[in-house]
This record gives structure tokens, C-alpha cells and sequence, in this order.
């Protein structure tokens, strides 16, 4: 049984303010092993769950935040960016049982600590196929399309309830509550590495490879704070303005889908100027 883990940052324990994930910070360097303890505790929790192979991807900003001296021997990093599908690299070779979200975070729009879909503010939301998108809910789209059920997801406790929606069966541990976009209550990292060793021991019983689901066509809408970034992301093809500050495309598959996603994001970031967004 392999298992891959997605690791993002914003939802890890004891993250709660920008800084807090904004690479080369202070604070960064401390809650970086903070987030490593929430991936090693899921690590430790597949293979007690018997999987014989974990991957983990990293899958926050540079995808260089996790330390690998801190991690169980049995597991694999995949670290560093440029990878076709990003936060998901790796579920696509055809050879992974079941994926985890780990520190995944609510979309833009939402409600939750460190809310945003991908761009930390310049996107106000994102929909598939009219429901509001997070980056849990684009991922299992893809995920779904390889038959990989996503099994487990860590957060705070307004991305378990994201995940409500696009994993149901997915065990969750909600690592820190909500309080406001940047406060949360939290829980010890020994605390938070032992709900995350435990529920990822039975998830690894759900790690069971389905059919692959061929739901597409997909249409996805993406919403800009600023009009001059939805004129910018037409430069993608296929990729058309349906108002002022919101695109919209179609994929076939959400394989196709979130590599759009990721180049109209990548577009819309560059046209953000200092002074007026
Ligand atoms: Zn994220």
C-alpha cells in the first residue's frame, strides 16, 4: 500500500499569521518543525495502519518548508516546485492507494485561518461547476480521476468541515478552532501528533484504489479582488472573462482543470503591482 500526503502549511499546528508561513521569517523557521511534526505524525500513523510506502509532497509556496532530517526513515520528500500537478505531484503514476491533506486550509471567501485558494488575497473565490472551490475540493476532483480516495485531512476546524463536502469517508483532525483569519485556538504539537498518528492508522484502511471517476466536463470560475487580473488571466488559452473581476474555462478532465488553475494564477500574480494590487 503506498500512500501520498499532500502537506500544505497554513493548517498546520500553531500556524495562525502570515508570517508564520511566509518563508525566510523567524517565525517561519519555528513553526516549520511544527509542520513537520503534523506530516511525520501522519507518517508514523500509515505505516502503523500497514502501508509499506509514504510520499510525502510538499505543497506550501516554495514546496521548501518540511525538514527531512525530522521525518521517519521509511518515508519519501518530494521537495521543491515546478511539478506538473503541484500540490498533488505523484498521484498520477497510477501506483498510489490513497492521498492525505495534510494542514490544508479553507478556500477564499471562506471562513477559516489562512483562508485563500492559492493566491493569498488577489483570489476572492473560486468555483467547480457552481460549488465554492478550496484547494482540498480542486484536489479531489484530480485525485478522483486516478481512483485515489483522499483518506485523511488536518486543519483547523472549518477545513474539516470543507472536507465535509468533497471527502466525506476522510477521517479529520482539527489541529488548532478558528477564531478569526489569523487567531486561533491551538493544541500542542504532542498533543495534535498523536490525533494525527492515530486517525491516520485507520485511515490507511481506506486506502483502497477505486475506479477512476470521469465526471468532466468541468467549468471553473475564478474571481479576482482587482478587474486588470481577470483581463490579465485571458491570456490563457481557453481561459474567457465572464465579468468584470471573474474568469472562466472548461476542462474535459480536472487533470487538464487545475493546470489551467495554475497558470491563471500564475499569470494573474505577476500582473499584481506593488501600490495598487
Ligand atoms: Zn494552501
Amino acid at each position: 500500500m503506498k500512500i501520498l500526503i499532500s502537506a500544505d502549511m497554513e493548517g498546520a499546528t500553531g500556524v495562525t499569521w502570515p508570517a508564520d508561513v511566509l518563508p525566510g521569517t523567524p517565525q517561519w523557521e519555528r513553526c516549520r518543525s511544527m509542520f513537520t511534526s503534523d506530516v511525520n505524525a501522519a507518517v508514523l500513523g500509515f505505516f502503523d495502519g500497514g502501508a509499506d510506502e509514504v510520499l510525502v509532497n510538499e505543497a506550501h509556496w516554495t514546496m521548501r518548508n518540511l525538514l527531512l532530517e525530522q521525518l521517519d526513515e521509511r518515508a519519501e520528500m518530494l521537495t521543491g516546485r515546478h511539478k506538473s500537478l503541484s500540490m498533488i505531484e505523484g498521484v498520477q503514476h497510477g501506483d498510489v492507494d490513497g492521498i492525505a491533506f495534510i494542514g490544508y486550509h479553507a478556500g477564499a471567501g471562506m471562513e477559516g485561518v489562512l483562508a485563500h485558494t492559492y493566491l493569498a488575497n488577489q483570489i476572492t473565490g473560486v468555483w467547480v461547476d457552481g460549488v465554492r472551490a478550496s484547494e482540498g475540493l480542486l484536489n479531489s476532483h484530480v485525485v478522483a480521476e486516478y481512483g485515489v480516495p483522499v483518506v485523511l485531512v488536518t486543519g483547523d476546524d472549518l477545513a474539516c468541515e470543507d472536507a465535509l463536502g468533497y471527502a466525506p469517508g476522510a477521517l479529520k483532525v482539527a489541529v488548532k478552532d478558528h477564531v478569526s483569519r489569523y487567531a486561533a485556538v491551538c493544541r500542542t504539537p504532542a498533543r495534535t501528533a498523536a490525533d494525527i498518528r492515530s486517525a491516520a492508522k485507520d485511515a490507511a484502511a481506506l486506502a483502497v484504489r477505486h475506479e477512476p471517476v470521469a465526471a468532466g466536463p468541468h467549468t471553473v470560475e475564478v474571481e479576482f479582488d482587482a478587474e486588470h487580473l481577470s483581463m490579465a488571466a485571458t491570456v490563457v488559452p481557453g481561459v474567457r472573462r465572464v465579468a468584470e473581476r471573474k474568469v472562466a474555462y472548461t476542462s474535459d478532465t480536472m487533470y487538464e482543470g487545475i493546470r489551467t488553475f495554475k497558470a491563471v494564477t500564475t499569470i494573474a500574480s505577476a500582473a499584481v503591482e506593488e501600490q495598487y494590487g
